[in-house]
């Protein structure tokens, strides 16, 4: 019997795990993938404090090393559910069940999709969901980046260092991200910006060569030629395997206030996952040590 499971391993979980060991509390981190979450596929983050650069991966790694030197527990297991026997849970995994105190939930969050056809088939073959995974194989050639939040923009923008022209499609006329990068990306000669658009077919020999745009206000298509596509549309969060238990609101984020406190006593949500205003590495990294403050309280009471 475990004082704390905390299913997932990216910045609110790792924070969440440090600060249960540093109350001596056993604590058991389940990962579905490796270490780090969302953040490793960052470049560069600026926006952290004491680091004025450091990459999402060293971040990750560093955090993630921090709370093995203070005792957590590491198991590389996907968690599919929860069990609520009062003062016992039982997190499943696709392997193992594990008993339980309080559980930590910090699944964050995945890629939403476009949701048009062969967009999962050419998925390697020139459709991608990580600019800073995938970029490099893009050198001198002609991509799209598609979306208008803070990720499209800032894959937009390293997307502009290597490739020879990067269009980037939004179905509206304003950008949901940052002015900064906004004007940053306006500056670059190479960047097309495609205004009330979205992308409606995609056009494959093998690979991907061209994708058709539609512009929303006429009905107008358009064919692009393209080597590649980055899809930058937004996150969902990953919660569906806790629904049965943990009330969702109607996005699928786990109902729960800035005390991570969801409808279940002794299971708390951390990061992304939980419904909230700011998704920062920040905030999720103080969403861990809310989350595991509570879960310890819990814990010492049962
Ligand atoms: P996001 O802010 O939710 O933006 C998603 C974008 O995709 C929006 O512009 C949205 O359009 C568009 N979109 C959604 N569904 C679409 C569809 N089916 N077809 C076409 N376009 C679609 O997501 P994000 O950019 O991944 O950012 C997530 C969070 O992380 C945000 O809070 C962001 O600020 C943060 N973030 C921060 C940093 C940083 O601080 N350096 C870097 C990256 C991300 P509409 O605008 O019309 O809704």
């Amino acid at each position: 019997m475990y004082d704390i499971v905390i299913i997932g391993a990216g910045p609110a979980g790792l924070t969440a795990a440090i600060y249960a060991r540093r109350a001596s509390k056993s604590v058991l981190v389940l990962e579905a993938m490796s270490y780090g979450g969302q953040i490793i596929n960052t470049p560069d983050i600026e926006n952290y404090p004491v680091a004025a650069h450091i990459s999402g991966y060293e971040f990750a790694t560093k955090v993630y090393e921090q709370a093995q030197a203070l005792g957590a527990e590491f198991i590389f297991e996907k968690a599919v559910g929860i069990k609520d026997n009062g003062a016992a849970k039982e997190v499943v995994t696709t392997d193992n069940t594990y008993e339980c105190k309080a559980v930590i939930i910090a699944t964050g969050s995945e890629n939403r999709k476009l949701g048009i056809e062969n967009e999962e088939k050419l998925v390697g073959r020139g459709i991608s969901y990580c600019a800073t995974c995938d970029g490099a194989f893009y050198r001198n050639k002609k991509v799209a980046v598609v979306g208008g939040g803070n990720t499209a923009l800032e894959d937009a923008l390293y997307l502009a260092d290597l490739a020879e022209t990067v269009y980037l499609i939004h179905r509206r006329d304003a950008f949901r991200g940052d002015d900064t990068t906004v004007n940053a990306l306006k500056q670059r000669e190479n960047v097309k910006f495609v205004y009330n658009s979205t992308v409606t077919k995609l056009n494959a020999e093998k690979r991907l060569t061209s994708i058709e745009v539609t512009d929303k206000n006429t009905g107008e298509t358009q064919t692009i030629e393209v080597n590649g596509l980055f899809v930058a549309v937004g996150r969902i969060p990953e919660n569906q395997n806790f629904a049965q238990l943990i009330s969702l609101d109607e996005a699928g984020y786990i109902k729960a206030g800035e005390d991570c406190i969801t409808n279940v006593p002794g299971i708390y949500a951390a990061g992304d996952n939980r419904v909230k205003n700011v998704r920062q590495l920040v905030t999720a990294a103080a969403d861990g040590a809310v989350a595991a403050t509570e879960a310890v309280k819990f814990a010492s009471a049962h």
